[in-house]
């Protein structure tokens, strides 16, 4: 009798591509998936430990299922992800319920070790962070999800060592995947339907760097030649390591979107100097320069970190002037949390929980604004979206109602628009297809426009307006 599976997860892309990885290898040995944790005779939480608020997450998520567990006492419950790295055995101290315990490099190992604990075995528990975890069985596109967009892990771990962060510590040394094996990945992936890839790592700009294998540029080179492929996105590259090469990259490979996520965390050359980043603000406003005379409609998001330990007035506003002067597409921004393992939870100077919220707040309201002004420069030019599905809600439209398609921007920001033709008429468009788009408003986080017949020429998304 077949058995069925619950995958909860908590945290960043690399944790959905872990937990695809851990859905195929389990697929592959009879797993089936439920629809509910409470129905699923083995549920995996795939956790994140980035920040505090994440971790609880995880806990209450644990929470639920030991009620679950009591009522099903037969359930496996297994957690997996940086909370498993980070906490390993302690976690049953915790919760008692837990019997699998797979740390960030274990997941190749998943299916024996559910094995044991189908066998009785309890706890279950692999936590080497040096065991090589090779290429290993691409997860096999699930074909029931008709995905369009999907991610690829290229490489793994972080060896940079920001003060505040717990990544080098449960995720271990950086390790690149082989080009060859990403290739087959993104051909499989094609095959299966999809059209854009997003090649994810801590900082893809040292990708190969250790093991002499192409630099990253040279693979996305590689990677835009695969036919079918309509889009390439990555995610993250670190402001110190962010080569000429790859600067270049954005305005010669024709399938690369004019999109880069370069996390700055401050302004304050004070604060990035304690954070061990390893560039000044003045080396970060060049590199965004060079950006944007490579591809002047560029589109740069970044992370910031609010309430660092010793963050004075001076610093915050010292950020709040970095964003005025890049003029930021939009961001995530953090509230900073002490991590174990993580240097700076040495450090003293914490500020109060308060004002780190109220700096927050100020730094999203003045975001807001930015993102404004640069969505509104889009209103009324043609931009090529793809389509990613349907929107549940339909938008109507000269009195009739025609489906409402979402998609992205080469930006990658989000567009809801119409077909144009009529009520209940598509125009031709389909999941994963490029269609221009008129684009009408600009809403709070998201665009909305109208599927036009023609691609007339986009204004660029930003006019080099910086003063860097
Ligand atoms: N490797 C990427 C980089 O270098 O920026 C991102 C890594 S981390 C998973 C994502 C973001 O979480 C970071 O960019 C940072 O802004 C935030 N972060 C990491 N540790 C944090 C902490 N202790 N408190 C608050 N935010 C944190
Ligand atoms: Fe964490 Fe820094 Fe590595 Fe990013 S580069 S994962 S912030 S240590």
């Amino acid at each position: 009798m077949s058995k069925s599976l619950f995958i909860q997860t908590i945290g960043c892309q690399m944790n959905v591509y872990d937990s695809e990885r851990m859905a195929a290898a389990l697929r592959a040995n009879g797993y089936t998936a439920a629809l509910a944790p409470e129905e699923a005779d083995l549920v995996i939480v795939n956790t994140c430990s980035v920040r505090a608020k994440s971790e609880q997450k995880a806990f209450s998520f644990l929470g639920r299922l030991q009620a679950a567990k009591r009522r099903r006492p037969g359930m496996l419950v297994g957690v997996a992800g940086c909370v498993a790295q980070q906490e390993g055995a302690r976690l049953m101290a915790r919760a008692p319920h837990v019997d699998l315990v797979i740390g960030t490099r274990a997941v190749e190992r998943l299916v024996d070790m559910v094995r044991r604990a189908e066998a009785g075995e309890r706890p279950v528990v692999e936590l080497d962070l040096t065991a090589p975890e090779g290429d290993g069985a691409a997860p096999e596109p699930d074909p029931a999800r008709g995905a369009v967009s999907r991610f690829i892990t290229i490489m793994r771990g972080c060896d940079n060592f920001c003060s505040y962060c717990v990544v080098p510590h449960v995720r271990g040394r950086e390790a690149s995947r082989r080009p060859e094996a990403i290739l087959d990945e993104v051909r499989a992936a094609v095959a299966a339907g999809v059209r854009e890839i997003t090649l994810l790592g801590q900082n893809v700009n040292s990708y190969g760097a250790k093991e002499g294998l192409p630099s990253f540029a040279e693979l996305m080179a590689r990677v835009n030649a695969v036919e079918g492929l309509a889009r390439i996105r990555f995610t993250t590259s670190h402001p110190k390591d962010l080569t000429p090469e790859l600067i270049g990259a954005f305005g010669r490979l024709e399938k690369l979107c004019p999109h880069i996520h370069l996390p700055v965390q401050s302004g304050s050359d004070r604060l990035l100097d304690q954070m061990n980043r390893r560039y000044t603000r003045a080396h970060y406003l060049d590199i965004v320069s060079k950006l944007r005379d490579s591809c002047a409609q560029i589109a740069v998001t970044t992370d910031m970190i609010v309430g660092f330990p010793g963050e004075t007035r001076a610093d915050f506003e010292a950020t709040l002037d970095l964003m005025r002067q890049v003029q930021f597409d939009s961001l995530f921004a953090f509230i900073y949390s002490d991590r174990p393992q993580a240097p700076a939870t040495l450090l003293p100077d914490k500020i109060p929980f308060a004002e780190k919220r109220e700096r927050l707040q100020e730094l999203l309201r003045f975001q807001d604004t930015i993102t404004r002004s640069r969505n509104a420069a889009l209103v009324g030019t043609v931009q090529e979206v793809m389509a990613e599905g349907v929107s549940k809600r339909q938008a109507t439209r000269g009195g009739g109602s025609a489906p409402q398609w979402t998609g992205r921007t080469p930006g990658n920001k989000v567009v809801n628009f119409t077909s144009g033709d009529g009520p209940g008429g598509s125009g031709g468009i389909r999941p994963g297809r490029l269609v221009p788009v008129l684009i009408e408003r600009v809403l709070a986080h998201s665009l909305r426009g109208v599927h036009v017949a023609e691609a007339a020429p986009a204004r660029p998304e930003r006019e080099a307006d910086h003063d860097a």
